[in-house]
């Protein structure tokens, strides 16, 4: 495994930053988290405007233009001899000193790790994710806007932890209102009487690239597609509900704090936005 670090090509072992990087001090950084299908980077342009958009919103400069950091993902991926994969890409602040001040960590990392991808099993897609919500809150208006895809990734830990205690792969986070906000690291949709729904980015959701990829396949087979607060109680009476994420795709949820969901398995319309979704992840993107 070869991992890209600031201009070199590196092993795992020589993969290592400064215990100063404000990144590790402070979860000062952004990051992303890409798929490669079939030697096709997925949305590779959606994901770079994030993450430099991110970067932009915390004043962090990337010492790379977005060409070029395209052109180094395809290159660290050439060079692991990769089809198919995972991408995280990371830009930290930097080694600085022990104080907040970004101004003494002029030089970010750039870091780029290529890996083989560990996903559910096909027959969760089919009959489903078994889920709970938890009481750990993505608050609104939080000082961190949710679009920013940062470093600081404790709260969606608090969640992954109630989710472990749980038992479960993946919980659903409210907002400080009590709004259906996202997953741990998916986004949430709920279909109803045929109608696609997906909070607003502004209840506290991560704009995912894979949740516009569906909103798009939305709009492309001709469903009905509203981007609306909802509670957990149109959870429970959702004739369907899905995750959806790099790493998880389109994945169907069978059962909501022990409230079965529709059929109980993958509904028609969570499976049909499956199809048509491994139909674009090897031809939309960069190769
Ligand atoms: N929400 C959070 C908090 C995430 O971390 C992620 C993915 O990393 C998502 C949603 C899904 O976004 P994407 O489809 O861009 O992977």
């Amino acid at each position: 495994q070869v991992i890209y670090l600031n201009g070199e090509y590196v092993t795992k072992e020589n993969a290592t930053v400064s215990v100063y990087d404000h990144g590790f001090l402070y979860g000062d950084g952004i990051f992303e988290g890409i798929r490669i299908y079939d030697g096709n980077i997925f949305k590779c342009k959606e994901h770079l405007l994030r993450l430099y958009d991110s970067a932009k919103s915390i004043m962090l400069n990337i010492p790379l233009s977005m060409q070029e950091m395209q052109d180094t993902l395809i290159e660290t991926i050439r060079r692991n001899e990769l089809r198919d994969g995972y991408i995280r890409l990371v830009v930290s602040r930097g080694p600085g000193d022990l104080g907040l001040d970004p101004r003494r960590s002029p030089k970010a990392n750039v870091i780029i790790i290529v890996e083989k991808l560990s996903i559910y099993p096909e027959e969760a897609y089919r009959n489903g994710l078994s889920t709970v919500s938890v009481s750990t809150r993505r608050n609104v208006p939080d000082a961190l806007n949710p679009k920013i895809k940062s470093l600081n990734y404790l709260n969606n830990i608090l969640v992954k932890i109630q989710a472990n205690l749980a038992g479960v792969g993946e919980a659903i986070m409210l907002n400080s209102q009590g709004y259906v906000a996202e997953g741990s690291a998916d986004n949430i949709f709920l279909v109803k009487n045929g109608v696609v729904f997906t909070p607003p980015a502004y209840i506290g959701a991560l704009e995912g690239i894979t949740r516009a990829a569906v909103m798009e396949l939305c709009a492309k087979t001709g469903l009905t597609l509203k981007e609306e607060p909802f509670t957990l109680h149109d959870v429970y009476v959702a004739d369907e509900v899905f995750f959806t994420g790099t790493a998880a795709e389109i994945i169907a949820v069978r059962e909501v704090d022990g409230r079965v969901i529709g059929e109980g398995k993958a509904g028609p319309i969570t499976t049909a936005l499956l199809q048509e979704f491994r139909k674009i992840v090897t031809v939309d993107g960069v190769k």
